[in-house]
């Protein structure tokens, strides 16, 4: 039998740092995660890296380690843009330390190229130009044109949750004012559920002013149920996604749209909304025939993304597609 090694994929984040074992034939053999020790420091958070990767790595046979982590790596692997939530994370040279942990080859990307990279894996490579944008803590995104990533200048390319949609909007963690992020990530509909509370009298109303935590779980919960509160809040932030999603479809012509990331779990309608409303924001030939699609995996898209590009260093174009198409099986939320 041929000594078939695996892939690792991590996915380093400012919550947790998550790693899995991908095998040659498919199967994740391996999990492990530990909550990020984000405000200790950078050296802590690749001290807990190490730790998840001696954990998966086990008696060796590693080919290759990828690994997604928030803002910008340069092309040698170094992180060149302060992640908003890992304090000292600008200037850490992630690639050295992952080769150095396990002794194997390792690729280094933003995470929401990384998830890109798998929801276009996982159907198939059929898409030739797929937007993933992904509604979690913040917004991020990725775009993979004919199996590329696009990256531009280390990494930084697709920051959509910062593009501005209502000029002087809502306040931004990164800042600015009237980011999409400040209407359409998980907290910020929590948020403006909470600021909308009293102009209204429905169970999402009476929870938010009774000083119960808000976050868009809940908000998608109540809008399942009719909560008046709850459409008015989905309005707002599949308003804020239309705008940006639909200048991106002038700017990059994908023939696919993926939402994903945790919001999109509850949120059965967002999708068509969007693919909708965007249309209204680009003239009708960017917008005509795009697919608006849910994401297909849940939230290891990353994990995944992170082990494939690694083995996609390694394999040819079929011997990928066939590990994708079984690891994609799987892992199908
Ligand atoms: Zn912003």
């Amino acid at each position: 039998m041929e000594d078939r090694k695996a892939y690792l994929g991590l996915d380093i984040g400012g919550q947790s740092v998550k790693g899995f074992r991908l095998e040659a034939d498919g199967r994740v053999s391996m999990r492990a995660a530990v909550a990020t020790p984000a405000s200790a420091g950078a050296e802590a958070v690749l001290a807990v890296v190490a730790a998840i990767l001696a954990e998966l790595s086990g008696d060796g046979a590693i080919a290759t380690v990828g690994a997604g982590t928030p803002g910008g790596v340069d092309p040698s692997g170094k992180v060149a843009v302060d992640a908003a939530n890992i304090a000292g994370w600008k200037g850490v040279d992630l690639r050295s330390a992952l080769s150095k942990a396990v002794g194997a080859p390792s690729y280094v990307r933003n995470d929401g190229n990384l998830a890109a990279y798998a929801e276009w894996a996982a159907r198939g490579f059929a898409s030739r130009a797929l937007l993933f944008v992904g509604l979690g803590t913040g917004i991020g995104a990725g775009y993979v044109e004919d199996g590329r990533m696009l990256g531009g200048i280390d990494d930084k390319a697709l920051e959509m949750g910062h593009v501005i949609v209502y000029p002087e909007g809502r306040r931004c963690a990164c800042g600015r004012a009237g980011c999409a992020e400040a209407y359409a990530s998980g907290p910020s509909i929590g948020r403006i559920a909470v600021e909308m509370a009293g102009g209204f009298d429905t169970p999402l109303a009476r929870a938010a002013l009774s000083g119960s935590r808000i976050n868009a779980r809940e908000v998608y919960e109540a809008l399942a149920k009719g909560d008046e509160l709850a459409k008015a809040v989905h309005t707002i932030a599949a308003e804020a996604l239309s705008r940006v999603i639909g200048q991106a479809l002038a700017f990059l012509a994908p023939d696919t749209v993926v939402l994903g990331g945790g919001v999109l779990a509850g949120a059965t309608s967002l999708v068509a909304d969007v693919a909708e409303a965007a249309s209204r924001y680009v003239y009708p030939a960017a917008s005509a025939g795009v697919r608006f699609e849910k994401a297909l995996l849940g939230s290891e898209a990353g994990l995944l993304g992170a082990a494939l590009y690694g083995a996609s260093t390694l394999l040819d174009r079929e011997e990928l597609l066939e590990l994708a198409g079984k690891a994609a099986e799987r892992l199908r939320s």
